[in-house]
């Protein structure tokens, strides 16, 4: 094999698309039966984010006809499409448990066997593994927990009093389409201060504006983003509703990889009171829920909006190209030295728009490999 690529989501697809273009031959290993996966996978109302025309993959926008804002499904049959129009040689059910160098490049260890390839990106995602915090008591309470990765929609909790523990983007999606399909109660657990912001100002989509902003210093950003935040969120009456704001440092916290919660109903469901923001989770007792401030709360439902983690440690963790975070050390078409032909694509969270980085990155990542094989 040339190239392998391992994961078929998104990043996959698209390096797999450019190095077709640059003449290099790859071919997707996917663990699941299908392409996408892990957008098949996520809650009935998700909808992407980031607008249309700025989360396309190269050389296939998504179509026109799939509105500003892709819903879900619209976006699995896009990666589909994608994968057909380009002819890209996926093979599914192909789980790779480990890479390791070889003399001619790599080998891939899979349940069918060893798979040699003489360059590798690795494309299992940034959101791989559900992390579920091992608060005390957790095991004892006699409510449901899930975790925000197996919650699909709000019907399944039509009467029920839910807290949403995790207020980033899930959480405040989940939080509103609790109340939206009949939840009786819906508190949401936050730890810090998350920043909101409008998914679009003025019809500008915020996105956009990270973009056009990206080469701004991050103290300038902080600077410029802070009337534009006061202009469009209604930060004294949120506060007045027990949302914690977070000041100044929009771009500080958001290039370091925290990104802000694009609204998709939280400003207006905490406006209303029908969601109620609570603090941190500190544990469990029984059917209590304790939490950091003292207080507690006797939720039906708990569902762990808590995030996730990638599955790189057991895939390439022995290689010593992972950082402090569980993070590759490598990417946008770079090597860790010592280790070429090992490249790494979709593990960052930018403002600018993941899907839309991942594509940029494909093209780097292509140019390199072509590089890199011409070489040796
Ligand atoms: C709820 C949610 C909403 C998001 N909304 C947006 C948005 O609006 N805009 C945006 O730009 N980004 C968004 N993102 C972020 C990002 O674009 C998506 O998570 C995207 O799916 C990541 O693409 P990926 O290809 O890196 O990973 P994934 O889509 O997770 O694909 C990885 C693939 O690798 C496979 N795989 C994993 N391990 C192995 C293995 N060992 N062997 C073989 N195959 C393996 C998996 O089965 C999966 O198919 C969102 C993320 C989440 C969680």
């Amino acid at each position: 094999m040339g190239v392998a690529v391992i994961g078929a989501g998104p990043a996959g697809l698209a390096v797999a698309a450019e190095l077709q273009r640059a003449g290099v031959p790859a071919v997707v290993l996917e663990r699941s039966e299908a392409i996408g996966t892990s957008w098949r996978n996520r809650y009935d109302r998700l909808r992407l984010h980031t607008i249309r025309w700025l989360s396309g993959l190269p050389g296939c926008p998504i179509p026109r006809s799939r509105g500003r804002w892709v819903a879900r499904d619209d976006v699995v049959t896009y990666l589909e499409d994608y994968a057909d129009i380009h002819g890209i040689d996926v093979r599914l059910r192909t789980t790779v448990t480990r890479i390791d160098p070889s003399a001619s490049g790599w080998i891939l260890h899979t349940a069918g066997g060893d798979v040699a390839a003489r360059a590798v990106v690795v494309a299992t995602g940034f959101n791989d593994r559900p992390v579920m915090p091992d608060w005390p008591g957790r095991s004892g309470f006699s409510g449901q927990v899930l975790h925000a990765g197996t919650y699909r929609t709000g019907a399944a909790y039509a009467g029920r009093d839910v807290l949403v523990v995790g207020a980033g983007n899930s959480g405040a999606e989940i939080a509103v389409d609790l109340v939206e399909q009949g939840a009786s109660r819906v508190r949401i657990s936050v730890r810090g201060a998350p920043y909101v912001m409008p998914r679009s100002m003025l019809g500008v989509p915020t996105q956009l504006v990270a973009i056009l902003m990206r080469h701004i210093p991050t103290a300038v950003a902080d600077a410029i983003a802070e009337p534009v935040r006061h202009a469009f969120v209604p930060i004294a009456e949120l506060t007045r509703r027990g949302w914690r704001d977070p000041g100044r440092g929009l771009y500080s916290r958001g290039r370091a990889g925290s990104i802000p919660v694009l609204d998709v109903g939280l400003v207006g469901a905490l406006r209303a009171g029908t969601v109620e923001p609570v603090a941190a989770v500190s544990g469990f007792d029984g059917p209590v829920v304790l939490l950091s401030d003292g207080t507690s709360l006797e939720p039906d439902v708990v569902v762990a909006a808590t995030g996730y983690t990638n599955g790189l440690a057991s895939l390439v963790g022995h290689l010593n190209v992972l950082g402090n975070d569980g993070a590759p050390l490598a990417g946008g078409g770079g090597t860790v030295p010592g280790l070429p032909g090992l490249y790494f694509t979709g593990f960052t969270n930018p403002m600018s728009g993941a899907m839309r980085e991942m594509g940029l990155e494909a093209g780097r990542i292509a140019r390199a490999v072509k590089r890199d094989l011409s070489r040796r």
